[in-house]
């Protein structure tokens, strides 16, 4: 059966405490702009702030900063065209690229973005594409 529902966005001005309320999750905006999930993010989330609400935020900032990731990534995304996706599938379908993508966790970008585009330099103009 279908199912819908409002998916948030990750928003950086989004306050994550506020006296001894801590928000977690799609309360929390903690869901990637790339893909829209929000399952392993909101989970690191709950599991850093298992570690105590003092040190919520600053365990969070890992998850914060995959999320702020994605948001330049979503930028990226939303300025290219059918064409330009389909010239990427063909480029990451034909070699070390594809390698990147298959042995790296993907909910991390920070982790392996640079090798993505180090694996495939064809991919730096769909980056660059921001630019103008
Ligand atoms: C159609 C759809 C598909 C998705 N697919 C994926 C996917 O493939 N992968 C992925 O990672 N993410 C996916 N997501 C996003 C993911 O579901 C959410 O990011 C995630 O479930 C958020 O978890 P959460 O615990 O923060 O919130 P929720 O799962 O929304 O849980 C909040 C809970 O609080 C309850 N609640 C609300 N108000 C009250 C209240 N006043 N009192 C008591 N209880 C209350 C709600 O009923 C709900 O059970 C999808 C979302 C949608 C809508």
């Amino acid at each position: 059966m279908p199912a819908s529902g409002l998916i948030p966005i990750y928003n950086t001005s989004q306050k994550l405490l506020k006296n001894n309320v801590a928000l977690v999750g799609d309360a929390a905006t903690q869901v990637k702009a790339v893909s829209f999930g929000g399952i392993i993010p909101g989970l690191l989330a709950a599991e850093a702030l298992a570690k105590g609400i003092d040190k919520y935020e600053d365990n969070c900032s890992p998850v914060l900063k995959e999320l702020k990731l994605n948001l330049l990534m979503r930028v990226i995304m939303d300025k290219l065209g059918v064409k330009d996706y389909n010239d990427i599938i063909s480029i990451i379908s034909e070699g070390k690229a594809k390698q990147v993508l298959e042995e790296e966790d993907r909910d991390f970008p920070s982790k392996f973005i640079f090798k993505l585009i180090k694996s495939e330099p064809r991919l730096w103009k769909y980056g660059l594409k921001v630019i103008w």
